[in-house]
């Protein structure tokens, strides 16, 4: 929506910038519209009209169906003296035309226009166009379980077969071949292992990966990553492929492994679960090829499809400015074929390519669905995750770009619009944006998380639709604001913080975090959000600490414990926690505080104090008390 529009404020924002592609200099009559407005000011029903987010005045002139020298005048109304050629914002335009009669909108920005149109939606003859394609699959798995080793390994399979070329280059994503019952099948794999890249694809929208490879080290088993990696591919729905890997090692205990995936969902074929496993050795190269086998039935099984004959578009897997060849991007071709000589638009960047390079370092002339391609010929280096499509001509490319950053700029500013928070999850949910609440349980120790999530699990019979799309024990960390960013999960954070970068992530991301100390309440607010009946939210501020020094008995029974404030103050109203290293003992309220024999409302920092706490003694010497109080947040 165009903004508030003040007649003669100068508010317009001429960009500076010279001519550009030649509009259309077709100069239509004055329309009834601009006359009757124009003429004696009356007003008449303003005109709907589309406009960019940036243009010539030339071009508006065009648009309008108005002569340039209409458009001038306005401007020099607004306080703006622009010449024909010259680029004009969206706003200005906006107070331009409805000066002249029209109600301007703005064009807005379809990144995915056309591209992730699900098959049920497809054309006959579109239908009849698609092919099947090689899969694209992701490398996870815990450090040092040799993610990078299974990589290398398998890069090389392409020597062993004798494949011209050979040895490949490194551009963030290769091809294989891989013999299947007499056939030659190709297999792309992306070469930034682990979650990680995965998420912050998927965080942006993207998703390239079609099979996740779970590399587990036969002798150290699922690991906190493994589990992570797990809840991430799964909330992908993503299958998985398990490399039980260093088989060639001594101390493997695979059956445990098994075992352990099991407990995780994971359940592995000879379980009875359709997991496959395959027992690799990325040292010794035993049991790849049947890995990659086993990922060609995989894929077999997905049925995995593109039509190679549409306009192409894809996904930047790698991006980087080189000395030699200016700006090279790593494009993963999922639809379409892309050629050598097409004009693109990625992101907020232009280009019309040079050349394309595959993985071998070869100069192409096409690259089909799931091929990796290096690009020449970019104005800038694009980001990682950034979709590309192809353009008609390089006028096209200039706006697609321009559009970009104007909802770029606009989601930045406002927030972007697809986040979810448990306040207008019930809005969201009744109006069928979002179909399940997502959500990500961190909790302290193992032991809470269990009955947290079961008792989340029981709204389920109730017919509320919560989902618990991944857990685990420890702090919040930026990679599960992604995971929560890509699936629109909100965070329930139980006696844990969050670290300092995923904070900052879930802020930018529009993440909501949101920290609880018990299970009633976290089931409380889920149910209450789905219902529609979630009521004001209270964040929590830490008022100070006191540590505890000794213990006096009390006559009532229990003890009251003397302290020193450590740091900010303790208030005699707040609630207060009693903390045993990173342990909450208890919580509840403060029922007396006192300095030497009086009662007071507050004790500060580097002051020692009595306190007594309403239904709870059995602290120690050491343990600290946390003073705290709530504060009601407005809902954005
Ligand atoms: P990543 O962190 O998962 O990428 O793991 P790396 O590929 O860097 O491997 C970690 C370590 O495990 C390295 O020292 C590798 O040499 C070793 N490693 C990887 N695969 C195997 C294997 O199959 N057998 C043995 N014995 N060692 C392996």
């Amino acid at each position: 929506m165009p903004k508030p529009f003040r007649r003669g404020g100068g508010r317009g924002r001429p960009r500076p910038g010279g001519s550009r592609g030649r509009a259309n200099t077709r100069r239509g009559p004055f329309t009834p519209a601009f006359a009757e407005q124009g003429g004696n000011g009356v007003a008449v029903a303003a005109r709907p009209i589309q406009l960019p987010p940036v243009m010539a005045v030339e071009e508006l002139a065009t648009i309008l169906s108005l002569p340039a020298a209409a458009i001038i005048s306005a401007l020099i109304k607004n306080g703006i003296f622009a010449t024909m050629n010259q680029m004009i914002d969206y706003d200005t335009a906006a107070v331009v035309a409805a000066d002249l009669g029209f109600e301007a909108s703005e064009q807005t920005v379809d990144a995915d226009a056309g591209d992730d149109v699900a098959e049920e939606e497809l054309t006959e003859e579109e239908l009849m166009q698609l092919e099947s394609r090689p899969a694209v699959v992701t490398v996870m798995g815990h450090v040092d379980h040799g993610k990078t080793s299974l990589l290398d390994r398998i890069r090389q399979t392409r020597v062993a077969h004798g494949e011209a070329g050979g040895i490949t280059q490194h551009i963030g994503a290769y091809q294989v071949d891989v013999d299947v019952d007499g056939e030659t099948r190709k297999i792309t794999f992306l070469d930034t292992p682990g979650h990680e890249a995965f998420t912050a694809m998927r965080a942006r929208g993207a998703q390239a990966t079609d099979i996740a490879v779970l590399v587990v080290a036969a002798d150290d088993g699922v690991m906190p990553q493994t589990a992570e990696a797990i809840d991430h591919a799964r909330a992908a729905k993503v299958p998985i492929v398990v490399a039980l890997n260093k088989m060639d090692r001594p101390d493997i205990n695979p059956d445990r492994v098994k075992q352990q995936l099991a407990d995780k969902g994971v359940i592995i074929e000879d379980y009875g679960g359709d997991v496959p496993l395959v027992e690799v050795s990325a040292r010794t190269g035993d049991g790849i090829d049947n890995l990659l086998a086993t990922i060609a039935i995989v894929a077999d099984v997905a049925e995995l499809t593109a039509n190679p004959h549409r306009i192409a578009s894809g996904l930047v897997v790698e991006a980087k400015l080189d000395k030699a060849r200016g700006p090279v991007a790593t494009v993963l071709v999922q639809r379409g074929t892309l050629k050598a000589t097409d004009i693109v638009v990625i992101g907020p960047v232009t280009g019309k390519i040079r050349a394309l390079v595959d993985d071998k370092g070869k100069r192409i002339k096409t690259a089909g669905p799931s091929m990796p391609v290096e690009i020449l010929g970019l104005s800038a280096v694009p980001k990682a995750g950034d979709r590309l499509v192809v353009v008609p001509d390089e006028k096209t490319a200039r706006q697609q770009a321009a559009l970009y950053q104007r909802a770029a700029e606009r989601s930045a500013s406002s927030g972007s619009g697809g986040d979810v928070s448990l306040e207008d999850i019930y809005n969201r949910i009744k109006d069928g944006e979002v179909r399940d609440l997502n959500l990500v349980v961190k909790a302290d120790v193992q032991g809470s998380i269990e009955p947290l999530v079961t008792s989340l699990q029981r709204l389920q019979e109730e017919g509320l639709r919560v989902k618990v799309i991944g857990s685990g024990t420890g702090n919040v960390t930026e990679s599960d604001v992604m995971l929560a960013s890509a699936s629109k999960a909100i965070i329930v954070a139980f006696n844990v913080r969050a670290e300092p970068g995923a904070r900052s992530a879930a802020e930018t991301q529009h993440v909501d975090l949101r920290y609880y100390t018990i299970i009633y309440n976290v089931v409380d607010d889920v149910r209450k959000a789905l219902v529609g009946l979630l009521g004001p939210r209270f964040e929590e501020i830490v008022h100070g600490h006191a540590e505890i020094r000794q213990l006096f008995p009390v006559r009532k029974g229990g003890a009251a414990a003397g302290c020193l404030v450590t740091d900010g103050q303790i208030l005699r109203n707040d609630s207060a926690r009693v903390k045993r290293g990173d342990r909450v003992l208890w919580e509840g309220k403060i029922g007396t505080l006192r300095r030497v024999k009086d009662d007071v409302r507050e004790v500060a920092s580097g002051y020692e104090c009595g306190i007594l706490l309403d239904g709870f003694s059995d602290f120690r010497e050491g343990d600290v008390i946390e003073s705290f109080g709530q504060r009601e947040i407005t809902a954005i």
